[in-house]
């Protein structure tokens, strides 16, 4: 295993670094892109975490960030997507967004633009409890919150079409487009079908539904409803379903046994994954990927930069490195992930957790007791 930090220039840099990567050629080459505020804190525990666990991964480090952004202009280099799609398997990010940059200019050109321009169009968001004590409502289990939310993720609201008229006056007026396209719509329901179908539950038959506010947004929303009944009749053997997102986040809280694989739009998948986090314990416990299949993918925590808790050594680093291991999983290194999934279960039952999680420990305490069990 190999970690290259190239530090604060690598973002004019990035090419030249890659040349570092002739050493381990059965080595699986990660993008480690920490970020703002606590994406820079937590994902130093992510990186000790995979080192831990002995995956055959070479990490090379990128300073995209508020800091980089600030030093020279620079939010991705000239060729920054088409080498990080050339000459990685995967990308491993942290989180972006700092006060210091109120347009937050560098977080949509690195974040957004590697969701658009690299075509990461699958944002998949498991929503799995850990402990009983994570989660909120009375009664729960583990078995009973266990599913994951499908996310379009390069269309929507998202795709920054629109503008104002009249800006300043009474009279002016606000416009935002709802972008979807019949091929953005279909790949990612068919994505999510196949999802569901390869990752069933034992014994149980493969199920998807879809949410969307159909009833309201009728063109838009009308043209997800088509295609998710053609695309259903190709999958037969998957049960499919469907709520509008209101219904859905009311039956989320009152009984989310009843999810397997949910499909959305995009601004729908943002909320909708932030009340999942809170069912399995909040923000900082929840992990993402960003999926092209047969393509770099990036892999991020779901959580943002956090501003006010950044530099404080209280961030809990568990979606981090929980994301870390979705990534290890989505390059086909199982072994690695299962052994991190079960540090992270066992820190968790020990309470060896973060304070946001009732635990007294760091940041760096908690990635540095998961580090030495996944060691061991
Ligand atoms: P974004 O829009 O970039 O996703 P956000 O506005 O939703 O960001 P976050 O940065 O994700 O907000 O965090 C909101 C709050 O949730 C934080 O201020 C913090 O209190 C809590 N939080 C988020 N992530 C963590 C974490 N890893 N550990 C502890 N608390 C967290």
């Amino acid at each position: 295993m190999q970690y290259v930090a190239t530090g604060a220039l690598a973002c004019q840099r990035s090419q030249a670094s890659c040349t570092l990567f002739a050493v381990n050629a059965k080595a699986k080459r990660i993008a480690v892109i920490p970020g703002d505020g606590i994406g820079r804190e937590v994902l130093v525990e992510a990186v000790k975490v995979l080192e831990a666990s002995g995956a055959p991964v070479e990490m090379q480090h990128f300073d995209w960030s508020a800091d980089c952004y600030l030093k020279d202009g620079t939010t991705v280099p000239a060729d920054g997507f088409t080498m990080l799609d050339r000459d990685f398997d995967a990308i491993l990010v942290g989180a972006f967004g700092d006060p210091r940059v109120p347009t937050n200019i560098h977080a949509k050109e690195i974040l957004l633009g590697m969701r658009f321009q690299m075509d990461l169009y699958a944002n998949v968001r498991p929503v799995k409890l850990l402990d009983d004590s994570l989660c909120p409502l009375k009664g729960v289990e583990p078995k009973d919150v266990d599913f994951t939310i499908i996310r379009e993720n390069t269309e929507g609201l998202y795709v920054d079409v629109g503008g104002v008229f009249k800006q300043g006056t009474l009279e002016e007026i606000a416009v935002q487009e709802d972008v979807n396209t019949r091929k953005g719509v279909e790949r990612i329901i068919r994505y999510a079908f196949e999802y569901a179908r390869q990752h069933a539950r034992p014994g149980r038959q493969p199920k998807l539904l879809m949410a969307d506010k159909a009833n309201v947004m009728t063109y838009a929303h009308g043209l997800w409803q088509r295609v998710f009944k053609e695309v259903a009749k190709e999958y037969a053997d998957v049960k499919s379903e469907h709520m509008y997102v209101d219904a859905l986040c009311m039956q989320m809280v009152r009984d989310p046994r009843q999810f397997d694989v949910i499909v959305t739009n995009n601004m729908f998948g943002d909320i909708i994954t932030d009340l999942g986090a809170g069912l399995q314990g909040g923000l900082g416990m929840a992990a993402s990927g960003n999926i092209h299949p047969g393509r770099t993918s990036m892999f991020e925590p779901v959580h943002g930069s956090a501003p006010p808790i950044a530099g404080k050594n209280i961030a809990n680093p568990m979606g981090a490195i929980l994301t870390a291991s979705m990534m290890l999983a989505h390059l086909g290194l199982n072994q690695p992930a299962a052994k991190i999934d079960s540090a992270v279960l066992e820190a968790v039952r020990q309470k060896k957790t973060t304070q946001d999680i009732s635990g007294t420990l760091g940041t760096r305490e908690v990635g540095e007791w998961i580090a030495a069990r996944v060691a061991a």
